[in-house]
């Protein structure tokens, strides 16, 4: 038997169930589980099994300046300025880090 914690039954509390299926209600993942101890049928969201990093750092992808492109690597890094090529346009260009 599948044991699923957080989402104790509605009717008894325990959280001996298990899950019949799994489905989204608007964009959200939810799944009917069964009570092992009284049978009742109920539905409870997904419990995340990943845990969210402490600590997230927003990453602003590059952009080429001449066609928007984010095909761009970095040729050259030189303290706080790098040098960039687009993939696409082949466009040169330099970025300083803040
Ligand atoms: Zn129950
Ligand atoms: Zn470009």
């Amino acid at each position: 038997m599948e044991r699923v914690t957080g989402a104790a039954c509605t009717a008894c509390g325990c959280e001996d169930s298990q899950v019949v299926s799994e489905s989204r209600w608007w964009g959200e993942a939810v799944e009917r589980l069964r009570c092992a101890n009284c049978g009742v049928i109920y539905t409870a969201k997904v419990v995340e099994k990943i845990a969210p990093p402490k600590s997230v750092v927003k990453y602003i992808r590059m952009r080429c300046p001449g066609c928007g492109s984010k095909n761009v690597r970095t040729t050259t890094t030189r303290g706080t300025i790098r040098w960039h090529k687009c993939g696409d346009c082949q466009k040169n260009f330099q970025s300083v880090e803040e």
